[in-house]
């Protein structure tokens, strides 16, 4: 109840301080994943501006509620019931690629297949490897996304950010403390803004090539035909999830609408009307029959929203 009212007090709050940005209630959150599962967000903001999202980072804090930064939902898993919270979500100029002293800057809502797009445009080489990864750039810093190779540590400078308390900071790379699947905002402390890139310039018909000779390795082994999050499973030391699962004979196993893909067993799939209940119940079976035949602790890399 405590929760509720102050949800209200924060939305009535960023009406008056800002009376143009988005605002949604009771928000699918469905809508937002690439899992297509996820009940209503209590209440959810859409930045276009940073004065905005400083406006709304602020607000939030004075009225003590945490804000939860939604990139592309494509490592992410919410409940059925869904978010009794505030969910920000960047869009406008922080979705808009540009170049400043001859280096590719953009906005963390740019979706990973445009930015390497834009990359391929200006014959700048490096980021082929993210044009498969279905997610914004926000989330790709977070996770220090990566395939093939290729990892947004090898390529980026620096990130602007907004603390939580809205402050401006503009973190090098050096900085970042990236690692697998990890960097500094993995904690949730910033709101990230925009990406500076350091890219060689490379030949345009190589970086094309290269984008799509990845796209074909994607598609012959990844179900990209059903919703998911991609691997769900971080990969163990010494070991690849999808190996496990598949050699403990896991392929296929089924909760409801969601599936153990049979394609690749690193993916759980909705295969049509999965609910995340479904989801994790599947991904307790996966677990604990990975544990009982193989001894290895499966750790979930997609991220569940509670
Ligand atoms: C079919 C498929 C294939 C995939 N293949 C790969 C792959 O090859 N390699 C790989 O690494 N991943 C892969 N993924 C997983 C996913 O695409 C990546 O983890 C991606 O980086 C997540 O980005 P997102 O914008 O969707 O983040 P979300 O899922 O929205 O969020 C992920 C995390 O990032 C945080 N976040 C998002 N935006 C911001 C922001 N602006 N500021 C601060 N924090 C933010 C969120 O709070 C959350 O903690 C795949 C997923 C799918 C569905």
């Amino acid at each position: 109840m405590e929760r509720q009212r102050q949800l209200e007090q924060l939305r009535d709050a960023l009406r008056s301080a800002c009376p143009d940005m988005e605002l949604r209630e009771g928000e699918p959150m469905a809508n937002h994943t690439t899992f297509r599962v996820g009940g209503p967000a209590a209440l959810m903001a859409l930045p276009r501006t940073v004065g905005e999202a400083r406006t709304a980072l602020k607000t939030a804090r004075e009225l003590e509620v945490d804000p939860f930064f939604l990139g592309n939902g494509s490592n992410l898993l919410v409940p059925d019931e869904g978010y009794k919270g505030f969910v920000l979500k960047l869009t406008g100029e922080m979705n808009q690629t540009r170049e400043v002293n001859r280096r590719l800057e953009a906005g963390s809502a740019v979706l990973l297949s445009r930015l390497a797009r834009a990359a391929l445009g200006r014959g700048l080489a490096g980021l082929e490897f993210a044009h498969g990864i279905p997610g914004s750039l926000g989330g790709a810093i977070t996770m220090n996304a990566g395939a093939y190779g290729g990892e947004m540590a090898q390529v980026v400078t620096a990130v602007t950010c907004l603390t939580r308390a809205g402050e401006l900071e503009t973190v090098p790379a050096d900085r970042c403390a990236f690692s697998y699947r990890h960097s500094a905002f993995s904690d949730g402390s910033r709101l990230i803004l925009r990406v500076e890139f350091s890219l060689p310039l490379g030949d345009p018909e190589e970086i094309r090539a290269k984008i799509e000779d990845l796209a074909r390795q994607r598609k012959a082994k990844q179900p990209l035909e059903y919703p998911s999050a991609g691997s769900m499973f971080k990969r163990p030391p010494g070991h690849f999830a999808a190996a496990l699962i598949d050699q403990c004979g896991l392929k296929g196993l089924t909760v409801g609408g969601a599936q153990v893909s049979e394609k690749h067993a690193g993916f759980v799939i909705n295969r049509g009307g999965a609910t995340c209940a479904d989801i994790l119940s599947l991904v307790d079976k996966v677990r604990e029959e990975v544990l009982r035949q193989t001894g290895v602790e499966l750790e979930m890399e997609v991220r569940i929203l509670r």
